[in-house]
């Protein structure tokens, strides 16, 4: 291994991503608000994922005064699937601060970012990278592990995120924008959790890891303690081929989101009073969010419930944009009765 200033591996790493890098929509320019709504989409979710998400928010809202202007509704209706949906929520709220408080400019620096809705310290520093070259790091999941085995930066994780950004920080001096995104590629394509190619690697005369032969071992991360589990009903409510949804409160998890109507997710399995005569069909489905697991027994319902309550025709439910646990439930509904789901 020889010894090699950060400027030579950053001459290094961006020769590699001239010609590797990934063909991707948001890259075709570093319009902030390209930079941005891709960065928010890309939290906790895959690029394959994010793609259409991405071109279908440019093609229904082309600049962030478009998006500012949409009812939140059509945002909520057009995130459906892809999780998470405070950012849905936020990325309008933010919209209307970046038109409100900034003329339809995003701003240029960590401190007006950070007070703009939905942008935190990773986001912050992508949009300052990326869309106007200052030296920020976003240190994500991905630039971490590249960091840690360039290194050998043993510290556990979350511990170790100051010392991984220092560590960095000297290849963003110049091209911060492209820098990270070849950091970004190189770990998806490369520098990978298990099995990392290292003789396919522009960083493999520096990386200590490599030379040390642990790359797999690195980073270290603290153990993470098991996600609790809550438990609840959901209530499958069909009249003359019309299903009951349920219009989600706007504040709290999957808020302002249609889904069908459950009991509250709790310790154990709870009926709401409205709900007593609701009738077991013997099935349940399981999804997981962030913070916990959740699992819905389904039931069938002849009352309707005191929420707010929208009706849906029964062939079109799968379309009316529902968050995926939903969408999880109808299915298994539909499966029950013998209908093939749309
Ligand atoms: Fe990662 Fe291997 Fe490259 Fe080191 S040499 S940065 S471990 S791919």
């Amino acid at each position: 291994m020889k010894p090699m200033s950060a400027k030579t591996q950053a001459k290094d790493l961006l020769a590699w991503y001239d010609r590797h890098k990934r063909d991707l929509p948001w890259r075709q320019n570093t319009d902030p608000y390209r930079v941005w709504l891709s960065e928010i989409m890309l939290q906790q979710t895959t690029v394959p994922t994010v793609v259409p998400y991405f071109l279908k928010f440019l093609h229904h809202y082309p600049s962030v005064f478009d998006l500012a202007n949409a009812p939140v509704e059509n945002i909520m209706r057009d995130w459906a699937g892809l999780g998470y949906y405070s950012r849905a929520r936020n990325l309008h709220k933010a919209a209307q601060q970046i038109v409100g408080q900034f003329n339809g400019l995003f701003p240029e620096t960590e401190k007006e970012l950070l007070g703009i809705a939905g942008i935190g310290p990773y986001t912050a520093s992508a949009l300052l990278a990326i869309a106007f070259n200052k030296p920020y790091v976003p240190l994500d999941g991905n630039l971490e592990r590249v960091a840690a085995r360039l290194f050998n930066i043993a510290t556990p994780l979350p511990q170790a995120k100051p010392e991984l950004r220092a560590a960095l920080a000297p290849l963003f001096t110049h091209n911060a924008g492209d820098v990270a995104q070849a950091l970004m590629d190189l770990a998806t394509a490369i520098c990978t959790p298990k099995k990392p190619k290292c003789v396919l690697c522009p960083l493999q005369k520096t990386c200590v890891a490599k030379a040390q032969n642990r790359a797999e071992e690195l980073p270290v991360k603290a153990t993470k303690a098991e996600k609790p589990k809550r438990y609840g009903y959901v209530y499958w409510i069909e009249q003359k081929s019309l299903v009951a949804l349920e219009r989600r409160p706007p504040k709290g998890l999957l808020g302002g989101m249609l889904g069908l109507p459950t009991s509250a997710w709790a310790e154990k399995f709870e009926h709401p009073a409205w709900a007593h005569s609701a009738a077991e069909t013997g099935q349940q489905i399981e999804h997981v969010f962030t913070h916990f697991h959740l699992i819905l027994k389904l039931c069938s319902l002849k009352k309707i419930p005191p929420v707010s309550i929208e009706w849906v025709a029964l062939e079109t439910v799968l379309a009316a944009g529902l968050p995926t646990v939903f969408k999880k439930a109808v299915k298994a509904f539909m499966t029950g009765k013998n209908q093939t789901p749309v």
